[in-house]
């Protein structure tokens, strides 16, 4: 049998039915029990299959948690990950996925949901495809079904670890082309702001009043004047920023007492999005300070921040980079190497220690009613994931 050989008809189907479940974040328990399902009628013992219960954890109560399955195979030599996340943005719910021509699309209008169930088939499809030619003969796998992605990585992050166990190399599947290995991604932080004023009628005594939105004008003015918005560059550092929600206000002839803004920054590079955030807090700091009423009472500000992904960057020469790039050769393409600027599950695997490359696996044109699935291209992550853990068989 040829090494990266899987049943195309099969893995197709395979990805069809998962993609016809409805799956949005938290509500992931219908698509998990479908894996299951299969990976039962594929001959894994219920016993290597278990929940790690996240669904509690996460910041919106979720109806599973992440899915851990366990091939214990020869017992010896290296251990491999592979992941791929269980739910869809809203907008693909009640997709009907259906074949047309060389891609996958949904026959309503919805998005396809390829994201990320194309991941999921495909992995299905490598433990199918191992079982067929006997677990045993096989270094061990170890396989994660997330949820909550598309939330801010929250199935990741709140990964039941100890359940995993140690791994030596890693794979998530999840993105469009199968030749781009996505090896580092950026991190990001997630900013809210609220400033307290004083309120003050407009028309009768507008001294009296200090306003939250003359504060949060002036805040913003200065941010973008010294170069903290959008993309920021400081001493050949990089990072972007963002204020994006600025709620304030319900009638003209109030001092408006109360603002509340939400923000973002991003970097590769930990200490870059660390001082962007913090030039954000002076700034609305400072404005709060000067914004007062006659008797000289200021605003103030509440500042939160909370990260949502660290960044990470994976060294060239890791076992998993090296591994991928093999499996992509395997199928006949040339990888390339890509850091992200977007967060991936990736960048919270690499917090709880385990070293993942993202491998595309055929999406096109994801959260929009015009996702499709490429075929080509989602076969090829089939090959590759059912190479990555069926590769150094005792034989
Ligand atoms: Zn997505």
């Amino acid at each position: 049998m040829n090494k990266t050989e899987v049943e195309t008809q099969s893995s197709l189907n395979r990805f069809i039915a998962l993609t016809a479940i409805p799956g949005s974040s938290g509500n992931e328990s219908d698509v998990a029990a479908e894996i299951v399902n299969q990976l039962i009628a594929a001959g894994v013992d219920s016993s290597q299959i278990e929940y790690d219960g996240a669904g509690e954890r996460t910041r919106r109560k979720g109806n599973c948690g992440n899915l851990v399955v366990t091939l214990p195979g020869s017992g010896s030599g290296p251990r491999t990950l592979l992941s791929a996340h269980m739910d869809t943005v809203p907008i693909c719910v009640g997709s009907q996925p259906v074949i047309d021509g060389d891609c996958v699309r949904s026959a309503v209008d919805t998005g396809l949901g390829a994201d990320d169930r194309s991941g999921c088939a495909a992995i299905l499809t490598a433990v199918v495809e191992r079982l067929k030619r006997g677990d045993e003969k096989f270094p061990p796998a170890v396989i994660t079904f997330l949820i909550q992605e598309e939330v801010g990585l929250e199935g990741a992050r709140h990964l039941d670890v100890a359940k995993v166990g140690s791994v030596d190399r890693a794979f998530n599947f999840d993105g469009g082309t199968v030749e781009k290995l996505t090896t580092g991604a950026i991190g990001g932080e997630r900013i809210k702001i609220r400033l307290h004023g004083v309120p003050a009628h407009a028309g009768v005594a507008p001294e009296k009043g200090a306003s939250t939105i003359v504060m949060a004008a002036r805040a913003i003015a200065e941010l973008d004047a010294n170069g903290w918005l959008g993309k920021v560059e400081k001493d050949g550092r990089f990072g972007t920023s963002n204020v994006g929600v600025l709620q304030a206000g319900d009638a003209t002839n109030v001092i408006t007492p109360l603002a509340d803004l939400a923000a973002e920054a991003r970097s590769h590079d930990p200490e870059m999005r660390t001082e962007i955030v913090s030039a954000i807090r002076s700034a609305f700091e400072r404005a709060a300070s000067e914004v007062k009423n006659d008797e000289g009472v200021a605003g103030t500000v509440e500042f939160e921040s909370h990260v949502d992904y660290e960044s990470f960057c994976l060294p060239s020469d890791h076992p998993s980079i090296e591994k991928a790039s093999e499996a992509v050769r395997m199928v006949g393409r040339e990888p390339f190497q890509e850091i992200s600027n977007g967060g991936l599950d990736a960048n919270w695997l690499f917090l709880h220690g385990i070293s993942a490359v993202t491998i595309g696996c055929g999406q096109r044109n994801i959260h929009t009613a015009d996702e499709t699935l490429d075929i080509a291209d989602y076969l090829d992550a089939c090959r590759i994931a059912t190479w990555l853990i069926t590769d150094g068989a005792n034989q």
